[in-house]
């Protein structure tokens, strides 16, 4: 594990009062060394800095822009204590989002060019894992023929999908009409892992050809982009589907 050097330590903490500035750019500099392995332990440092740095088109607020993003280092033992942001730094973050209404990739809001070999954005690695190993193979095999797969969504919160529930019941006018597109955090597969919503056409396209040959199925007539693993698919083919998500039993829960 990387270490700071004590001189660097003790000069930090000496002219912390006066270079903030200063401070932000060693703890940066510390946190690009430290790389993959630290923004991997800390869910809650790399999720307010993708909140603060991109937002999908779900998202209904803006980025707030007064506010300088902080960079934030994992509270992890191995942190040296000097890096370690206070517990009020990371409440204020939080608060800051439910201010906005907004969910962050912790959530499973998906951030531009997430690819489905993404291992540290939830969205992807809260998948099922025979799920997600079946869309790499197949993500594998498209990309062979020149064809990639864009991740648009895959495992989500409750309170995500709570969310967009009460969007598409707005956007819809009624809740029946809702339903015909967004399930609810008790039945939509996403929440439990169980769905991946691929994009972009050509990807699609390429799926409903020989997704069941991986044994991934598109489930609903008026969902081209949502697939989930039907592993009897590789022998059988896929089951019929059903014309939305209203006929599916499982959405009667
Ligand atoms: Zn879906």
């Amino acid at each position: 594990m990387t270490r700071i050097p004590p001189s660097v330590r003790i000069t930090t903490h000496r002219i912390h009062q006066l270079r903030v500035v200063g401070l932000m750019v060693v703890i940066a500099a510390i946190t690009a060394a430290l790389g993959y392995q630290l923004l991997k332990s800390s869910s809650v440092s790399s999720a307010s800095t993708v909140a603060s740095a991109s937002f999908s088109p779900h998202s209904s607020g803006a980025p707030h822009t007064s506010v300088a993003p902080t960079p934030s280092v994992a509270p992890s033992s191995s942190a040296p204590a000097a890096l370690r942001p206070s517990h009020r730094e990371h409440r204020e973050h939080r608060e800051h989002r439910e201010y906005q209404g907004a969910h962050g990739a912790a959530d499973g809001v998906v951030p531009d060019g997430v690819t489905v070999f993404d291992d540290k954005t939830p969205a992807v690695a809260n998948l099922d894992p025979a799920l997600l190993k079946a869309v790499r193979r197949a993500a594998t095999g498209a990309h062979g023929t020149g064809v990639e797969f864009r991740v648009n969504s895959g495992w989500r919160s409750p309170a995500y999908q709570n969310r967009l529930l009460r969007e598409a019941i707005s956007r819809y006018g009624s809740e029946d009409e809702a339903a015909r597109w967004v399930a609810t955090a008790t039945t939509s597969p996403h929440v439990s892992g169980d769905a991946i919503d691929v994009g972009g056409s050509d990807a699609t396209a390429w799926l409903s050809e020989h997704g069941a040959e991986y044994g991934l199925c598109q489930i609903y007539r008026n969902e081209p982009w949502h697939y989930e693993l039907r592993t009897k698919a590789i022998e059988r083919g896929c089951p019929r589907m059903y014309a939305d998500p209203t006929q599916d039993p499982r959405m009667q829960r």
